[in-house]
């Protein structure tokens, strides 16, 4: 039986989470991280090879810096930390996790990002409908993201890595960035949706007030997502798209955003 989803029309407004909601940016991510590593393990002759392994073991929703050196660690690398400003070149924790930025950003230049079809299909749908739309994502590429996958207009707000940084918002799993976009957006979280594909990103909705929070499971998992407070679990961002007119009628009478409706009627379609 399907999942009894929320009707997005419904929505004061829905805020989205990035990387891994709306672009498969993780791969991206990731060749990046190899292509950086793979350079300082042949230059410093470091063994045991890097692996995407070593990206999930020790990399992966680190901040950038602090990955670079518990991947270190885990070779007994120890090198100078260094500072933000270092260019690229240098070979100190943050000359390193700014090359990986760097590798990153030219990734995206050269090789561009689609959209997951699906996420698409859904923002275009709700621009038809009207509904306010936003971003909020921890990266400080999320407009570089937004800009290459050519959805950047989709969005009135974009809450990321470089508007937390400047108004000193507190990561997820604290409700800061929903919050914030919640307020930017002018909606009312208690009737709004937020769509979201990390335990800390549902967390951090959850803790905003939101009382329609979408987990996608693209590999956190719908038991642990469910556990982090999502109100419903999907696989693809196509399952929350409105159905088509002669479906529509039927949910005229279902109940908002509210997911324990015993009257909603998608069961028909
Ligand atoms: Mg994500």
């Amino acid at each position: 039986m399907p999942e009894n989803l929320p009707d997005l029309r419904r929505a004061d407004g829905v805020l989205f989470d990035l990387d891994g909601v709306l672009t498969p940016t993780a791969e991206v991510h990731m060749r990046a991280w190899k292509a950086v590593f793979d350079g300082v393990f042949a230059q410093w002759g470091i063994t045991p090879e890097y692996t995407d392994a070593d990206y999930y073991a020790y990399v992966d929703g680190k901040k950038r810096y602090d990955g670079v050196a518990s991947l270190l660690r885990s070779r007994n690398i120890e090198i100078p930390w260094g500072e933000v400003t270092d260019e690229p070149e240098v070979d100190s924790i943050c000359g390193i996790g700014n090359r990986k930025n760097a590798a990153f950003a030219s990734a995206l230049r050269r090789e561009g990002i689609a959209p997951y079809p699906g996420s698409l299909a859904l923002i275009q749908q709700l621009r038809d409908e009207g509904i306010p739309q936003g971003v909020v994502s921890s990266s400080k590429n999320a407009e570089e993201v937004l800009e290459s996958a050519g959805i950047r207009d989709f969005f009135t707000v974009v809450v990321d890595g470089r508007v937390a940084e400047r108004d000193a918002l507190a990561s997820k799993p604290a409700p800061d960035m929903f919050r914030a976009g919640a307020v930017a957006l002018g909606v009312n979280p208690a009737d709004s949706v937020a769509v979201e594909d990390a335990l800390s990103g549902v967390a951090s909705a959850v803790a905003a007030g939101f009382s329609t929070v979408v987990g996608v499971d693209r590999g956190a998992g719908a038991q642990a997502l469910r556990a982090a407070g999502a109100t419903s679990v999907i696989d693809d961002l196509d399952r929350l798209l409105i159905p088509s007119t002669d479906d529509a009628s039927s949910l005229d009478d279902a109940s908002s955003l509210d997911n324990d409706s015993s009257t909603d009627n998608q069961e028909n379609a």
